[in-house]
């Protein structure tokens, strides 16, 4: 599943490839990814310009000219992918837009994920966003804020990561790099972990996750033909996917085991 760097690496291809452009046309293959019936949706979106783009959590707000903006989760394998004109459409989309300048965005794979249409005023109170705990890369999330977030939890560190009410936007992937990071064994208790590895968890935390975004994240999909940025940091991953093969720092090989049923990738030797 995409986290911030990959989809803060999709919002910047948005934005540069189709910030001011108006949505012509909408085809709809997979109705239930919408909230509303496919003809109240091609409404509300047919003629509309796209304002903006933003990202809160794992997710695409796009915002329209009328006041309502489309909020994407990609969930487990949904990818969103831009035809330029006169390039083939590959695939079926389970949502299609025609942009007035030719290029086709097309959501696949929303099968479990989905593409709302929402009041923009009304963005904070919906339930895709509405409970999500703060974004690691803001400026307000401090060393501070960190501490206060970590006082009076229970339980292992990785899955605290990868609650999207403890901090948005953290998945598998960079809950297992940070977790390498800052040499913390991924089921190790909150509770007892010291401050100088809960200051080495904050920092580990926000430098992954902006040299992830630079470089591209770790998606597969690319956004466009022309996309030499996605998937950029998948060179750089340290534990995540590497099983069997030898650490970078140690030599010791990578090992893999079930930690809230999720897949954590540890060096059994650097990580404590
Ligand atoms: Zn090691």
């Amino acid at each position: 599943m995409p986290e911030i760097p990959e989809i803060e690496t999709v919002r910047y291809h948005l934005e540069t490839k189709t910030k001011g452009k108006i949505i012509e046309r909408v085809t709809v293959n997979r109705e239930r990814s919408l909230n509303m019936p496919v003809r109240d949706f091609a409404d509300l979106v047919t003629g509309q310009q796209i304002m903006n783009i933003r990202r809160r959590a794992k997710q695409i707000i796009i915002g329209l000219a009328n006041e309502h903006s489309l909020v994407a989760h990609f969930m487990l394998e949904g990818y969103v992918r831009m035809f330029y004109y006169g390039e083939e459409l590959i695939g079926r989309p389970s949502v299609l837009f025609s942009l007035n300048s030719g290029e086709e965005l097309a959501f696949f794979k929303l099968n479990l994920g989905y593409i709302h249409l929402v009041p923009t005023t009304r963005l904070d109170a919906i339930p895709e966003l509405a409970g999500l705990g703060p974004e690691p890369l803001d400026e307000g999330f401090t060393l501070d804020k960190f501490f206060e977030l970590l006082a009076g939890r229970k339980g292992m560190i990785k899955p605290l990561l990868m609650d999207q009410e403890f901090i948005a936007g953290i998945g598998n992937v960079y809950s297992n790099e940070t977790l390498f990071g800052s040499r913390i064994m991924p089921v190790r208790k909150v509770t007892q972990l010291a401050d100088a590895e809960r200051i080495k968890l904050y920092h580990c935390m926000r430098d992954i996750l902006t040299k992830a975004t630079q470089l591209g994240g770790v998606y597969e999909e690319k956004f466009a033909s022309d996309d030499m940025l996605t998937g950029g940091f998948e060179q750089y991953l340290q534990v995540a996917y590497r099983t069997g093969q030898p650490c970078y720092v140690c030599g010791h090989l990578i090992e893999t085991r079930k930690v809230a049923g999720r897949n954590a990738f540890y060096c059994p030797v650097c990580q404590k």
